[in-house]
């Protein structure tokens, strides 16, 4: 269990105040000037040794991105960092968390990570129901002018940066970063085409990085204590502490840090309070968000939490919400549930997606209740196969790979209710 001294965020659950002199207690902006003394590189390359992935879904090492980004501009264009804030993948709440209660963690990250990547400005994209957050990032981010931390000589550093809170609409579809950037620009919220990548065209057609505000959040404590010590925890290519959501059936639902590859089970019994009528009682975890495949019981039981043991068993990490079922689930009409999601939340730009989802959606339906034939589930399977990896952007393989989950473990379950439905028909037309 991670020890109390190597917790980074220190106030998510808002227990002290989250104004800048709080903060600045807690140590946030303790030689910030300092570290942006030793430089772009120096930075980057911390970054990198670290290990630290980033922690909106993908794992990307966010050092080896920052790199990326033009170290001059050869055309007069400047650079961008964007922050993306549009936290909506269901079970996910960890982001707005750290906006509420630890928001100088971000605002002092994005001035670090803006440095390190030359960028001109920050634009943290705030989802558009977080009302809230949006207004204490605005507050957040006037308390660091007014100290001088932003603006002008930022931070005493010789180095201007500005940063802007910009409030979504409130569409699942803006956490993709080229749909973000589009938004951004005041464009409806579309993903582009890749290449080219946001690296070379991002917001205003400038270089552009995008990081998850966990990822930048973190980047500050970091750079304070060292990449070999946030490199320590964890295990090796998963390194660090994590902000893991757990909601469904467990006693206390809750966010809390741990330490990356936790054992799924001790994370659910030690900070949730155990599954609903114990362990045996489980049915099956979503462990990164409703976008990856379910693990049934007999997987949760050993499984790790980080990205490569849970790639391993087929699904992923992804935002680390952790979604709990006990027995009383019913496990299809829950898939459903999601395939309705996906369905509604397809921006309809690629026919693979904006056909296919409804499609899974209509079958899905039938499947939860057994008005199919046993031969459309691997139809079904198939059609899941020609979305994945055939779309614009992942909400296709989002769309897809919790269906592709439910057949892979729970078939038996699927072709039980396809009998008991004909079995229904036969009888009644008795
Ligand atoms: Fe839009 Fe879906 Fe295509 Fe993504 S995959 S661009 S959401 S239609």
């Amino acid at each position: 269990m991670l020890k109390d001294q190597d917790r980074i965020f220190t106030n998510i659950y808002g227990f002290q105040s989250w104004g800048i002199d709080a903060a600045m207690k807690r140590g946030d902006w303790d030689g910030t000037k300092d570290i942006l003394a030793k430089g772009q590189d120096w930075i980057i390359d911390q970054m990198k040794e670290s290990g630290l992935r980033g922690r909106g879904g993908a794992g990307f090492p966010t050092g080896v991105k920052w790199s990326f980004m033009p170290k001059e501009s050869k055309d007069g264009r400047p650079s961008y960092l964007v922050i993306n804030a549009d936290e909506s993948e269901p079970g996910t709440c960890k982001d707005r968390e750290i906006m509420r209660h630890d928001p100088q963690k971000l605002v002092e990250g994005a001035l670090i990570a803006g440095y390190a990547m030359r960028a001109k400005a920050a634009y943290i994209y705030v989802r558009g129901e977080f009302y809230l957050e949006a207004e204490r990032l605005n507050a957040a981010v006037a308390q660091a002018y007014e100290k001088g931390f932003l603006g002008k000589n930022a931070c005493g550093s010789g180095y201007d940066f500005d940063v802007y809170v910009h409030r979504g609409a409130g569409a699942y579809i803006c956490g993709e970063e080229t749909a973000l950037i589009e938004s951004l620009e005041g464009k409806k919220g579309q993903p582009r085409l890749k290449p080219p990548f946001p690296a070379n065209v991002g917001v205003f057609g400038c270089p552009t990085t995008v990081n998850n505000v966990e990822s930048i959040a973190v980047a500050p404590t970091i750079l304070r204590r060292g990449a070999s010590w946030f490199a320590g925890l964890g295990r090796p290519n998963n390194t660090g502490t994590k902000i893991f959501c757990i909601s469904g059936h467990v006693n206390t639902p809750c966010n809390v840090e741990e330490e990356m590859g936790i054992p799924l089970r001790e994370l659910i019994e030690k900070h949730a309070g155990g599954v609903r009528g114990g362990w045996d009682n489980l049915l099956a975890v979503i462990p990164g968000g409703s976008s990856v495949p379910l693990l049934p019981k007999s997987i949760c039981d050993d499984v790790l939490m980080d990205f490569d043991s849970l790639k391993e068993v087929k699904s992923g990490l992804g935002t680390a919400a952790v979604i709990v079922m006990d027995k009383t689930t019913d496990i299809v009409k829950a898939i459903a549930r999601l395939s309705y999601f996906y369905k509604h939340e397809s921006c309809g730009q690629c026919t693979p997606c904006r056909e296919g989802t409804g499609w899974m959606w209509r079958v899905m339906e039938r499947l939860a209740v057994g008005q199919a034939e046993k031969e459309e589930i691997d139809m079904l399977l198939d059609v899941t196969k020609q979305v994945e990896g055939h779309t614009i952007c992942a909400l296709g393989d989002a769309a897809a790979w919790p269906i592709q989950g439910l057949i892979r473990h729970f078939r038996p379950e699927i072709e039980r209710r396809i009998d008991v439905y004909h079995g229904r028909q036969i009888e009644a037309a008795e």
